[in-house]
């Protein structure tokens, strides 16, 4: 049998399991929460910046490659005739450094420096095309070194001929291919084979730096892409994670202090008591009182016993005080007036049978009791004798004494319980009048083995003789006790020797055989009368 305070350890134990697993589950949670948001937002930032610089080179090109037809128109006439056109389309287009015209391979004449006669293959490599190109590459002539775009027309089937506009991306690249650490730490363009970084020069390779490409996003309107790199959003969110650990802390705190107060009336023995009678879960046993002289049964004393689905068997040592002590008795008494009535059929129908009932002292404040006896006793009309157990232990004093006389008025008897374990003045014997004083079974173990508390039983059967109450002897185990007992003139004896706790079903059968003669009786050895 579990004791009282491992029982509220294990609960307790439960509890703040329950209380930190609640804690830690918020502070995952939360901290779970802030970095898939962190990493979405990561991510959103990225693709809006990547968008953001596509869109900034798609509009610096798209003038140019509005304006082409006109241009184009220019391949063939005399650089002298179409210079100024040239010059005009170049100044109306701010980013456009240069528009050149090629003819037949030759690049003959340029917005800046009017007519020329260079092969275009010797300054760009790539071009002429037959098609439409975007070249990314190095002024060689004006601002050496610096990046520029080139837009390349063909009017010629065979690709020779054609205009050549030449966009200046310096400063827009510097804005545009700028890192935002530490989320981005690498951008760059990307125009064919050849790419651009920022700070750097056009390269033939893609050098990036330690981190790793996580976005590339290539224009719908003109050849290129902008790449990305960094740490990731998954990484950059992580490395942002301890900055979000004080209020995931403060927050796990709060819900677990608040699942601590909300588990404070479901996880506790308490609770599981209030379980327990909801659930029918404790069952009444009943131990026979005998007529020492006689030795036939006159009565039964109630005892609750708890199978607890949870825990096993709970004795009613640990339950009983537990009960007491968060004022649960009263409910529990209840349960037993209540299923006592019930189950009355397996007793004698006579008022001579005594039906022993124990009562907390508490259930005799505000007449509760004589409520509850009135609701589910009296109501039923039972034919057998009730007596109320009270215990010692209990506080006596705080007995309403009108109460008692009520309970005698309706017939009830009053039995102390436990007598002469309890520390109350011999006084109170006179005001509460009990019908019955059961002693202890510490006194009855003493008898012919402890000199002084045989002392105090003598003087418990002489005081209850005196003041003509009855005597019932309680933990009867040996046939020596009880026939001293019965010689001192205790009328009433209880104990292991005659009958262990029985559930009430059992009752009627072990009455049966032990009202049948001494050689059929089975297992039951009745003490032979001196
Ligand atoms: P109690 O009222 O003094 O009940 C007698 C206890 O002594 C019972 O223990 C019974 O099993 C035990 N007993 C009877 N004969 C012998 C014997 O020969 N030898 C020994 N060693 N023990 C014997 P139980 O059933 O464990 O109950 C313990 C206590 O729990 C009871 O003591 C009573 O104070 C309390 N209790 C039990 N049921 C109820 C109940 O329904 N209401 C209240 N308020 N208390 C109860
Ligand atoms: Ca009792
Ligand atoms: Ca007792």
């Amino acid at each position: 049998m579990q004791t009282a305070q491992r029982i509220i350890q294990q609960y307790r134990r439960k509890r703040v399991l329950v209380c930190v697993t609640v804690a830690l589950l918020t502070l995952i949670l939360t901290l779970g929460i802030r970095f898939i948001s962190q990493r979405n937002l990561n991510q959103q930032r990225t693709v809006a910046f990547t968008a953001h610089s596509v869109n900034a080179l798609d509009k610096v090109l798209m003038p140019l490659q509005a304006g082409q037809h006109d241009l184009q128109k220019l391949v063939g006439l005399p650089c002298s005739d179409a210079q100024l056109m040239l010059r005009k389309k170049a100044a109306s287009l701010q980013t456009v450094r240069s528009i050149v015209l090629v003819k037949d391979g030759l690049l003959y004449c340029s917005s800046i420096f009017g007519s020329r006669d260079v092969p275009l293959r010797l300054v760009q490599p790539s071009l002429p095309s037959t098609d439409d190109k975007l070249v990314l590459s190095t002024d060689k002539s004006l601002l050496k070194g610096s990046p520029v775009l080139i837009l390349w027309n063909p009017v010629s089937d065979d690709g020779e001929s054609g205009v050549m506009q030449i966009v200046n991306i310096d400063l827009i690249t510097r804005m545009m291919l700028e890192p935002q650490r530490p989320l981005i730490t690498d951008v760059s363009l990307t125009v064919g084979d050849k790419y651009l970084r920022y700070g750097q020069n056009v390269s033939d390779t893609m050098t990036t730096g330690d981190d790793s490409a996580i976005l590339r996003q290539t224009s719908r309107h003109f050849p290129f892409a902008i790449t990305v790199s960094g740490p990731g959003a998954s990484e950059q969110a992580l490395v942002y994670l301890p900055t979000q650990l004080p209020l995931a802390l403060m927050l796990s705190l709060l819900l677990g202090y608040v699942a601590w107060l909300a588990t404070a009336s479901r996880m506790s023995f308490t609770w599981e008591i209030n379980l327990g009678i909801a659930a029918r879960e404790f069952e009444l046993f009943c131990q026979p009182l005998l007529n020492a002289r006689t030795q036939q049964c006159v009565g039964v004393e109630i005892l609750l016993r708890w199978n607890n689905p949870r825990q096993g068997w709970i004795s009613p040592d640990v339950f009983i005080p537990l009960a007491e002590e968060h004022n649960l008795i009263v409910p529990l008494t209840r349960y037993v007036i209540n299923e006592t009535v019930k189950q009355i059929g397996y007793f004698p129908k006579t008022p001579a049978f005594h039906i022993g009932i124990n009562v907390a002292a508490t259930h005799f404040r505000h007449s509760v009791l004589i409520h509850d006896l009135n609701r589910y006793w009296f109501s039923q009309h039972p034919a057998q004798q009730l007596i109320v157990e009270l215990t010692e232990r209990d506080a006596l004093l705080d007995v309403d004494y009108r109460i008692v006389r009520e309970l005698h008025r309706q017939g009830v008897k009053l039995a102390i319980d436990d007598f002469g374990t309890g520390n109350s003045a011999l006084s109170w014997l006179e005001k509460l009048r009990p019908d019955v004083l059961k002693i202890d079974k510490s006194f009855t173990t003493a008898i012919g083995t402890d000199a002084v508390n045989s002392t105090v039983t003598d003087i418990i059967i002489a005081l209850g003789q005196r003041l003509n109450i009855e005597l019932v002897a309680e933990g009867v185990e040996t046939q020596e006790q009880a026939r001293y007992l019965r010689h001192h003139g205790v009328s009433i004896l209880q104990g292991f020797l005659y009958a262990r706790p029985m559930p009430l079903k059992d009752f009627p059968r072990w009455l049966a055989e032990s009202a049948s003669p001494p050689a059929k009786r089975n297992g039951h050895i009745l003490p032979i009368m001196p």
